[in-house]
């Protein structure tokens, strides 16, 4: 078995008028929130996906279905404590995290400290492990549009 292995995540999720906007383990202020099951954090989602899929693990569908009530508005930072708990139970241990948040406004960056703070207490990690970037897409497509908010996540996992 190998003793470091990469993951991948991307997600999406629609934007609504209205709803409380959770991503990256807080909540930004704006005038639209993203619509799931869950809480519909984008963010916390791809570095689950990732994680998952750096251990073979699945993916977060197959853990936590859009189909269980149990998870209907759920905290994702329980879905991400949870994550890690198999990420561990299969012996592994976090590298590092490196994700990037597409979203045409709010502007992401003055909240990224607060994020890489809240989503290393729940992985139990030093926010030194978890980069965020954020960008818009130019105004194209449905993030251009503000229609939605899309992220993608690359992991890396140690053997422990
Ligand atoms: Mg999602």
């Amino acid at each position: 078995m190998s003793t470091i292995r990469t993951g991948f995540g991307y997600d999406v999720h629609q934007l609504q008028p209205g709803l409380p906007f959770w991503l990256g383990g807080i909540v930004v202020p704006h005038t639209h929130g993203a619509l799931g099951h869950s809480d519909a954090d984008v963010l916390i989602h791809v570095i689950c996906d990732a994680l998952l899929g750096a251990a073979n693990l699945r993916d977060i569908g197959f853990h936590f279905p859009d189909t269980d009530p149990t998870y209907k508005g759920i905290d994702s930072k329980k879905l991400l404590v949870e994550t890690m708990r198999l990420l561990r139970a299969k012996g592994y241990e976090l590298g590092n995290v490196d994700s990037t948040i597409c979203l045409e406004r709010p502007k992401i960056n003055p909240h990224i400290p607060e994020m890489q703070r809240v989503l290393a207490e729940v992985m139990g990690v030093e926010a030194d492990l978890i980069s965020i970037k954020a960008t818009t897409t130019e105004k194209l497509g449905f993030v251009g549009r503000g229609e939605g908010v899309a992220a993608y996540a690359s992991v890396l996992i140690v053997k422990a």
